[in-house]
């Protein structure tokens, strides 16, 4: 089953935007963490079952910071909660959809995660997540 798991917000500084969002939302961020391997820092807000990410790039290379560069600060992507995410992506790609990341790598929160390209969704970047069960 997919359900959505958060929505990731592209900003310039978690400096400035995380208690911006702290004042719309009336809570503060329960964690942050920076991602290696995607050369971000991230903020997480819970609301409810789904979560809001803020992403800062700590690189010029990172994919947050070309995507800052050619659209502005705003919506980056949609992420949907699976099960099975090896399963989902063999499943996606049958369907055509254009996979990112055919294995999927350690993302933010806990999660293995994988990417649609947004040229096959309409514009917009899915990420598949999966919780990592220890
Ligand atoms: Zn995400």
């Amino acid at each position: 089953m997919i359900k959505i798991e958060h929505i990731g917000i592209a900003v310039e500084s978690l400096e400035a935007s995380a208690p911006l969002f702290s004042k719309l939302l009336g809570k503060t961020h329960y964690k942050t963490e920076h991602v290696a391997g995607e050369k971000v820092n991230t903020a997480f807000f819970k609301l409810g079952d789904h979560k809001i990410e803020l992403l800062e790039a700590t690189a010029a290379e990172s994919p947050i910071a070309k995507f800052l560069n050619a659209k502005g600060e705003g919506v980056h992507h949609i992420a949907f909660d699976v099960d099975d995410i090896a399963s989902e992506l063999k499943r996606l790609k049958s369907e055509g959809f254009e996979i990112i990341n055919d294995t999927p790598k350690i993302g933010a929160d806990n999660k293995l995660v994988a990417f649609l390209h947004p040229k096959s969704t309409n514009g917009v970047l899915i990420e598949l997540c999966q919780e990592i069960k220890s």
